[in-house]
């Protein structure tokens, strides 16, 4: 091998050398395709260099970033809670549901449990509780997140815009608003409308609970990635969730989408139509 060719090559390693150490320092470690496992860092913090811009997913991009990425972005669009995947719901266990078993004689004795609650932080902003209402004996329930500004100041679930939705989704599959039950999984106004901490569902959940087990309804349908998510000890996004049955303690689950979502994006009032015949034709089987 002449001198020449061996000068080259010491010259592209020191080269490769400088560049790797270069990247090491702004942090990127895994170069080259590796499919070894790491920490998932910003990529937009590793978008430039001194030698010119990097090309996202050309190096330090890990496939998995770039497919969390996505998953995110869309999540985002579609007002999906966004969570790390491959990680257990916190509050998922085995065997996590509660016993339905009714202990309750009346919804009435369940709200007077409550009284003035201040068992949860949520307390401190609400004016009213919002326990739900409805048919005590209905085959359908409808659970949302928490209540929003309307529902705070009139004690009712789902008045706002919101709910008007609700009811004409309602009326579409032949019933009115008191052949159902609508509830939430917290019963006071997270302030801002932000989704309800966890410790906030852990507190007021059990009070839902006695009342499901008390109407025990045919099906519940779950309005929007809390109440699924909630309900189900899951961190399944809505998006993949929707439209398929789910079970909860015996009853059947129909996830879709929230009515507030659908105001947003009412493209999307086709895809909770067609969860929403799943419920009609459902009900109408198990009537007959
Ligand atoms: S959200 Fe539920 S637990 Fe918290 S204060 Fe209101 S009623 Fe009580």
């Amino acid at each position: 091998m002449s001198s020449e060719i061996i000068d080259e090559a010491l010259s592209i390693t020191r080269e490769l050398d400088d560049q790797l150490r270069f990247y090491r320092e702004i942090g990127l470690e895994d170069i080259g395709g590796s499919t070894a496992t790491r920490e998932l860092a910003p990529a937009a913090n590793h978008t430039e260099s001194a030698s010119g811009p990097l090309k996202a997913g050309a190096i330090g991009e890990h496939p998995q970033l770039r497919n969390d990425k996505g998953a995110a972005q869309q999540a985002a669009l579609f007002g999906d809670t966004i969570l790390p995947r491959e990680q257990p719901h916190p509050r998922s266990r085995s065997q996590s549901f509660p016993v339905l078993e009714p202990s309750d004689a009346s919804l009435e004795a369940i709200r007077e449990d409550i009284g003035d609650c201040r068992r949860c932080k949520l307390h401190e902003h609400r004016r009213t509780i919002v326990f739900g209402e409805g048919n005590p004996r209905a085959k359908l329930v409808f659970i949302g997140e928490g209540p929003g500004a309307e529902e705070d100041a009139t004690g009712r679930p789902f008045v706002g815009r919101a709910g008007q939705l609700l009811d004409k989704i309602i009326a579409a599959i032949g019933l009115r608003r008191e052949d159902v039950y609508i509830a939430n999984i917290v019963k006071c106004r997270p302030p801002g409308n932000r989704t309800p901490e966890r410790d906030e569902v852990d507190t007021c959940e059990p009070f839902l609970f006695r009342q499901l087990a008390f109407i025990r309804p045919d099906v519940i349908v779950a309005l929007g990635s809390p109440a699924f998510q909630c309900l189900l000890r899951t961190r399944e996004p809505i998006t993949r969730a929707r439209g398929e049955w789910r079970d909860w303690n015996g009853i059947k689950v129909m996830p879709t989408f929230h009515p507030a979502f659908l105001l947003r994006s009412p493209d999307k009032k086709r895809e909770v139509w067609d969860d929403m015949k799943k419920v009609r034709d459902y009900l109408n089987r198990e009537a007959s």
